[in-house]
């Protein structure tokens, strides 16, 4: 108790940095793959704190790795800080307001993830200096969250081969242990060649790729029916062909993310999308290949360190927001709907409380919501390391997910709160694995027994290379 407390001394004592860290993010905000000036951010840090940095991890540009310490075990702290697109806002504003500029904004408070973990994994740091205790903490920056399945890559590469337990968190409206569910998913995407002709002299000689993908379409909605019903498919056109609607389009491409519950459902889902495009292409002689784009597995969840996590948070206690917070965290409830609100409490298993605007509890570990369908790299470092997460509360209860409210939020004194909380319980849990080798001994033997009957296979082969161009067709 005495240890865990000056742990999060260690974190309150360096939280001004790191909330302008998180807030210098927010304001340049970046794409997957093109966080540049954040990653470079995020490096500086590192070194100001006295990290040994690697940089480009697994040839990833944006990606860098801190480590601390010596010999003895090796705790992983997680973090991001890609923006999305569409999703500029005004800092603090409770109306729809975009910036000046190409638009992209921090929908998914990924400012905060990647300065939260950095401020975890510097406490540590500076814990294991104050008591000259054997042990290694790294601070692993990951670009690339949204979509670019960047952590797949990174432990395809290797880079967690020698990690012991890895630790990581994701702004929410309440703070709780996160529950271990999310989807496993692939974006492939599908190109159908054909002929051009001229669509009204002479159709008879065209070959429409454009009608093939239309036809796949057709197909994979009538599959809907006849799968699992947690299992998700969206698709997007990446080519339609061309403007002209007097040319029989020669060329068509469509991105599918298909999403299952796990690695064999998913597996079993892909071969039947490809079945149907193979199918499509039949039917209008035209030619179709396809390409892997990304791919990410389901989380495992890991009992031994949720405990542990959620020891921690029950020590500490809810977030300690104030009126003022309530106040301005009200502003944009009363930009939500009713049914916003509650879809949050049901996600994580409370009965609704209204009028109740920002977090004041600990979810309990037992509680549990309506299971993520979502998906997020986080889930292949699940399986090849034992991971545990939290859920930060940084934000209104009913704020949806990449919002024009979440990004609005982004630099709130609540958001910093937020932060720095979830950065005490992350150093808390990673202190406790350090304190006491039975705890990463417990939870490696947790990962070796839900992954006995399934070994991991990663949805990513080996010839799938990240895709460092995805953004410039989202900018
Ligand atoms: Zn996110």
């Amino acid at each position: 108790m005495q240890n865990t407390e000056e742990i999060w001394r260690l974190a309150d004592a360096k939280k001004p940095e790191f909330e302008a860290l998180s807030d210098r993010v927010w304001g340049m905000p970046e794409l997957a793959y093109t966080e540049t000036r954040s990653c470079a951010e995020h490096t500086a840090m590192l070194r100001e704190q006295g990290f040994r940095v690697t940089e480009k991890v697994a040839g990833i540009p944006t990606a860098v790795m801190g480590e601390a310490g010596e010999g003895g075990p090796v705790i992983a702290i997680l973090g991001e800080y890609d923006a999305l697109p569409g999703l500029s806002q005004e800092a603090g504003v409770a109306e729809p307001r975009p910036l000046p500029g190409p638009g992209f904004g921090h929908g998914c408070g990924h400012n905060l993830l990647g300065s939260a973990s950095l401020l975890a994994a510097t406490a540590v740091k500076d814990w294991l200096a104050a008591n000259g205790l054997p042990g290694r903490v790294r601070y692993y920056g990951c670009p690339a969250e949204e979509g670019g399945a960047a952590k797949g890559f990174m432990v395809r590469d290797g880079a967690f081969k020698d990690v012991d337990i890895a630790i990581s968190w994701h702004p929410a409206a309440f703070a709780a242990v996160q529950e271990a569910v999310s989807l496993a998913n692939t974006r492939i995407d599908f190109s159908f060649v054909g002929r051009a002709s001229h669509a009204a002299a002479a159709p008879h000689l065209g070959r429409s790729a454009l009608d093939a993908v239309e036809l796949m379409n057709v197909g994979v909605n009538y599959m809907r029916e006849h799968m699992p019903s947690d299992a998700r498919i969206h698709y997007a056109y990446l080519d339609a062909g061309g403007v002209a609607p007097n040319v029989v389009q020669p060329t068509a491409k469509v991105r599918y993310l298909i999403r299952a519950r796990d690695l064999v459902e998913l597996r079993r889902l892909i071969e039947r999308v490809r079945k149907i495009a193979d199918g499509a292409a039949l039917m209008t002689e035209t030619k179709v290949s396809s390409k892997v784009v990304s791919g990410v597995s389901n989380l495992l969840g890991n009992t031994p360190l949720e405990r542990a996590m959620q020891s921690n948070l029950d020590r500490l206690g809810p977030p300690p927001f104030d009126d003022l917070d309530r106040a301005r965290a009200a502003e944009f409830q009363a930009t939500l709907t009713e049914e916003d609100i509650a879809a949050s409490w049901r996600r994580i298993g409370l009965p609704m409380r209204k009028g109740v605007s920002l977090c004041d509890v600990v979810v309990p570990l037992e509680v549990r919501g309506a299971p993520m369908m979502g998906s997020t790299d986080v889930g292949d470092v699940s399986w090849v390391v034992p991971t545990v997460q939290a859920r930060g509360s940084t934000y209104a209860i009913g704020t949806p997910g990449h919002s024009w409210q979440l990004t609005a939020q982004g630099k709130l004194p609540a958001a910093h709160k937020g932060m720095v909380h979830v950065a005490k319980v992350m150093a808390g849990t990673a202190i406790d694995c350090l304190r006491d080798p039975a705890l990463i001994e417990a939870a490696k033997a947790d990962l070796a027994a839900r992954t006995a009957a399934n070994p991991y296979e990663p949805v990513l082969s080996p010839d799938v290379q990240p895709p460092f161009d995805m953004s410039v067709t989202a900018a």
